[in-house]
């Protein structure tokens, strides 16, 4: 399969998250969760206007399944979903309002309060994962789309299996090293405590799942 670069900018928003020594490395599901939370937005506006589509409040949720056995976190929502295009367009090049303000600010100040002030975006899964998988299927679609990085050295994008509409964000987490616990990010009550933190206003529900074997 072909690996796709990523835009200079990217690139280097890209190597600034993966060696990031930022304590607020947190902030990672803070974006996620926002990113789920905005795409689900899309849809539920989409049916105010289309009568086609109809918005029941239940079908809506964010879930977050920890596998510790297998290193993996995973956010994923009922939004919108994205095409192949979208995939492409989004994930593969600098992020537009968030990051650009981070990426500016970063220029003249020193970097450390920046990450938890500006919504820095899709990237800071990198802070705390070494492969990052992203599987969507888009409204109005029966196919799905696999992305799929490990980091600066670009992406790869096939098709891929989905039974309904949304977007899948796996992260494999970083294994821990003599300075940095990443196993916190696959225990229960430590992602309770950084979505109470971060998360408490979104509007849709926020669903964990934790399966240790
Ligand atoms: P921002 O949210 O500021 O636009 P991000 O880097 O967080 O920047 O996300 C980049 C773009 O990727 C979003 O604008 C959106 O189009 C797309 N995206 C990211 N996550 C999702 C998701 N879960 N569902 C649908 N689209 C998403
Ligand atoms: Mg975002």
């Amino acid at each position: 399969m072909i690996k796709k670069q990523f835009q200079a900018e990217s690139k280097r928003l890209l190597e600034m998250m993966i060696n990031s020594i930022y304590t607020q490395r947190e902030i990672f599901l803070r974006e996620l969760i926002s990113n789920a939370s905005d795409a689900t937005d899309k849809i539920y506006y989409k049916a105010l206007t289309d009568e086609s589509l109809t918005f029941n409040k239940e079908d809506y949720f964010i879930k977050i399944t920890a596998d510790k056995a297998n290193r993996t976190l995973t956010i994923s929502d009922t939004g919108i979903g994205m095409t192949q295009e979208d995939l492409e367009n989004n994930l593969g090049v600098i992020a537009k309002s968030g990051s650009l303000a981070f990426k500016k600010e970063n220029e003249a100040k020193d970097g450390h309060n920046i990450i938890g002030q500006f919504g820095v975006g899709f990237y800071s899964s990198f802070m705390v994962a070494d492969t990052v998988t992203v599987i969507s299927r888009p409204l109005g679609s029966d196919t799905a789309f696999k992305w799929e990085s490990e980091g600066a050295d670009g992406y790869t994008i096939e098709p891929a299996g989905k039974d309904s509409v949304g977007t899948e964000i796996i992260l494999k987490i970083k294994e821990n090293t003599e300075e940095d616990n990443y196993d916190e990010y696959l225990e229960e009550y430590r992602l309770k405590s950084i979505i109470k933190k971060y998360s408490d206003f979104i509007r849709y529900p926020i669903k964990m799942d934790i399966t240790s074997s």
